[in-house]
């Protein structure tokens, strides 16, 4: 692998402690993907300053490729998360959703946003809310005194001090994870070669990160999706995809591989119906369910004959490895021993999905800001499905065998648990009054500094 070149930071000047006198109450998100995003829109919102750095040239990380969005139980969890102050990038997924209200095999009500505009329209809204980002940024390092960052330490050299700090770094790389627990670097969205890899900032501050297992044992999951360029199938499948939103085909039997259910991440499409059919979703792009397909077999069915991949470009060998990192963390979403470390997103649980990334970013970010200002830190009761999920989340992954546990709302065990305890609702008024009922109706509006 060719060298990486260190640029000149730009940034050095810019992060003044003091403004006309004033303390500046500054938060640093590291990783700018959903989690990140929402972490710093949610302390900005506040009255932090806030800065997110990002290690790629582009924001949303694995937003980048995914798309899905209130399917199943993630449709409450979105709505509580509104209802909580928390409505500024659900406005823009459900803003650039192609389709609205779909139901696929395992799931209803789903909006599938267009990938290839999402995420300019999330940068352009952070930066309008006074948001410093710093792209092409890397953090490798911290400065840390009695389980206090005091700092952050850049790759280009330079250091930025901070009161409260967001590892929002993801779980998915660096590429030696790739190679070691999957099938090699399969070229993903996340570019580990040209942007350096994944650092995981709990871990600097001396608290070892939690693994994520598969049922065999070996460490992370693949992840489960394809990109593939919509124009390369044949026009009846293009077509239906565009208006419908989702195409199933039947595999002929030989095609058929169950083995590849054992692997995947998301466990809410390892079902029978993702293995003996190709299901299609359209995020602009036509979305594979699948974590990797051998090109030359994908081009003997019908329709697909001239297709090609988009992300990840190696997809006929493998897919990115995630669940490789996740930071022990209370319900606050604070990591364990450093007292001005929050955390959210994969980063923070064994957790798959931008909406399960989002609504802890929320959360995060304003912990993050009643840690500077000595105020109570919010805990979202078990009586909302955000909080229950995030306190469930949280016990189950420190038991025996957490390591195997994986928590979506979009199905699978989390989803079941949802059901089983009246949490899932579409229902507007029944949310509305939850939320109400607990005092917390806009509770991310309110300005703590
Ligand atoms: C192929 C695929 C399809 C998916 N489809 C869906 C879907 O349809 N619906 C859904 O809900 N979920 C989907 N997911 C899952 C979802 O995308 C993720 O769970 C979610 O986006 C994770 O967000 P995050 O912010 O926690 O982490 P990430 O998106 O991984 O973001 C972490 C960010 O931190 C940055 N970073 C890391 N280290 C550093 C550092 N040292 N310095 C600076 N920056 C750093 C990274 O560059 C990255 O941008 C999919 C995932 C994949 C891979």
């Amino acid at each position: 692998m060719g060298q990486r070149k260190i640029q000149y930071s730009f940034y050095k000047d810019i992060f003044h402690d003091y403004e006309g006198g004033r303390k500046l109450t500054k938060v640093i998100v590291i990783g700018g993907g959903w989690a990140g995003c929402a972490a710093a829109i949610s302390a900005r919102k506040a009255g932090a300053e806030v800065i997110v750095i990002e290690r790629m040239d582009i924001l949303l990380g694995l937003g980048n490729v995914g798309g899905l969005t209130r399917n199943n139980g993630r449709y409450t969890a979105a709505e509580e998360c509104i209802l909580l102050g928390g409505k500024e990038l659900f406005d823009i997924t459900d803003r650039y959703s192609r389709h609205k209200n779909v139901d696929f095999p395992g799931h209803k009500h789903a909006s599938i946003y267009d990938v290839n505009f999402v995420e300019s329209a999330v940068t352009e809204k952070v930066k309008q809310m006074g948001i410093e980002l710093m792209t092409n940024t890397r953090v490798t390092n911290v400065v840390i005194t009695n389980n206090h960052i005091e700092a952050l330490k850049l790759e280009k050299g330079d250091i930025i001090k901070g009161d409260s700090f967001i590892d929002t770094t993801g779980s998915t790389g660096p590429v030696n994870n790739c190679y070691k627990y999957g099938n090699g670097c399969a070229m993903c969205i996340l570019r580990c070669p040209a942007y350096g890899g994944r650092v995981s900032i709990s871990e600097k501050c001396g608290v070892p990160d939690m693994i994520g297992k598969r049922k065999d044992d070996t460490f992370g999951s693949f992840s489960g999706s394809i990109k593939i360029k919509k124009e390369t199938l044949s026009k009846d499948i293009q077509e239906e995809l565009n208006s419908n939103g989702v195409v199933v085909i039947p595999l002929p039997k030989e095609e058929v591989n169950s083995r590849k259910l054992d692997i995947k991440i998301c466990r809410q499409y390892a079902t029978k119906e993702y293995v003996e059919n190709i299901v299609l979703l359209d995020t602009g792009h036509a979305k594979l369910m699948a974590p990797f397909y051998p090109i030359h077999k994908l081009r003997k069915i019908k329709g697909f004959e001239k297709v090609r991949f988009e992300d990840p470009y190696a997809a006929g060998i493998g897919n990115s490895i995630r669940h490789m990192s996740a930071a022990p963390r209370d319900d606050y979403m604070k990591v364990d021993n450093v007292d001005n470390l929050f955390t959210a997103g994969e980063k923070s649980g064994f957790y798959i999905g931008h909406t399960e990334a989002i609504v802890t970013g929320y959360l995060a970010g304003n912990n993050a800001v009643r840690h500077i200002v000595g105020r109570d830190k919010l805990r979202i009761p078990s009586s909302t499905v955000i909080g229950d999920f995030v306190s469930h989340s949280n016990s189950e992954m420190r038991k025996d065998g957490g390591d195997k546990k994986k928590f979506t709302f979009a199905g699978a065990d989390y989803f079941e648990r949802m059901m089983e305890l009246d949490l899932y609702t579409i229902n507007a008024d029944a949310l509305r009054k939850r939320i109400k009922s607990e005092d917390l109706l806009n509770i991310y509006n309110e300005k703590l500094i």
